[in-house]
């Protein structure tokens, strides 16, 4: 079909929306777009597929223009700079009308090809579904870096998953509306995914190597963001500094105990030790001040995101 005029076609409301973020992607669009169109023909639902130009720099919004003249199933969205990956998706979450949404990456390393398995498992009943890469080609250090965080994320959602980010996935409309609508800044799409609830399947996916363009995440900007989710999503790392302080004190006080009953039996020896009890005592009680603290900061945090106390799915009638 392609090279001739499309459009969406206003009697068929649109079931399946296809999201993509671009962030100067220019050598990849219109491979992306034949694939995209070609599977989603295959899955023989009307769709839409929507671009969001996130503040490019290169040819991929002249590209995109042109894709949109010509095929009136892509929708594109120019966001007036730079936002970031995330916010570019929720800017096309926001935008889409289907009642099953993909989002996908622009650079091909994960292929379009894989939708219909993704479709699959929404149409048998899951209400959200992501990719797990098999093989994934990124560096050694990304992939170790990803292990540690899949468990830290793992953990705090509560998500059954081991790729959380893996940029294929699907949702139900009622899991996007519900994400959408979620009021906190501080974004991470698979954690919003895992607190909308119900049913969330994991697929293997193929994932090949970024042969085209360049990766938007350099060492310091993957830093920045690891820190930011372990720091974001939770106020966990607040509590561990209450740990530490009932740890030292109790530390402390063993010690102490130690220097007493030595002391009482055979006059007063350990000096040094008794330093050290005392060392570990005073920064027992200080880091458990802090924690004291760290439990309002928190506090504060949670209150901050206002993130929904529970989500109604639907009233049985
Ligand atoms: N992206 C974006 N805004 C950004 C950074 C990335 O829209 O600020 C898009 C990018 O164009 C791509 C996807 O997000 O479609 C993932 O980016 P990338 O492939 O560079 O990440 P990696 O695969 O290295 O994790
Ligand atoms: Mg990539």
């Amino acid at each position: 079909m392609s090279g001739q005029e499309q459009t969406t076609g206003s009697q068929d409301p649109v079931q399946v929306s296809v999201v993509a973020p671009v962030y100067n992607e220019q050598e990849t669009l219109e491979e992306l777009y034949a694939r995209l169109t070609a599977t989603l023909e295959k899955m023989a639902r009307p769709f839409e597929v929507i671009f969001v130009d996130d503040g490019s720099t290169d040819g991929s919004l002249d590209i995109l223009r042109r894709l949109r003249d010509r095929d009136k199933r892509v929708r594109v969205l120019r966001l007036a700079r730079n936002f970031g990956q995330s916010a570019a998706l929720y800017a096309g979450l926001s935008a889409s009308r289907g009642s099953m949404v993909f989002i996908i990456d622009a650079d091909l390393q994960v292929h379009p090809e894989d939708l219909p398995l993704l479709l699959e498992r929404l149409e048998s009943g899951a209400d959200s579904v992501s990719g797990r890469r098999r093989d994934r080609q990124d560096s050694r250090f990304r992939r170790w870096a990803s292990k540690a965080l899949n468990w830290y994320i793992g953990w705090v959602t509560g998500a059954p998953l081991h790729d959380f980010g893996c940029s294929l996935k699907g949702f139900r409309r009622h899991v996007v509306d519900a994400m959408v609508a979620m009021p906190h800044r501080c974004r991470y799409l698979p954690a919003e995914m895992a607190l909308a609830g119900g049913r969330i399947d994991e697929v293997w996916v193929s994932h090949s190597e970024r042969t085209r363009g360049a990766s938007k995440y350099g060492l310091l900007k993957l830093v920045r963001t690891a820190f930011d989710l372990i720091t974001g999503l939770t106020d966990a790392p607040l509590r561990l500094v209450s740990v530490g302080g009932v740890l030292f004190s109790l530390a402390g006080f063993a010690m102490f105990l130690r220097v007493l009953w030595v002391r009482l039996t055979h006059g007063n020896m350990l000096q040094v030790e008794s330093v050290i009890a005392l060392f570990f005592l005073f920064s027992g009680v200080q880091l458990l001040a802090i924690g004291l603290l760290c439990a309002y900061i928190g506090r504060i945090f949670i209150e901050a995101q206002g993130k929904p106390l529970y989500i109604v799915r639907e009233e049985l009638e």
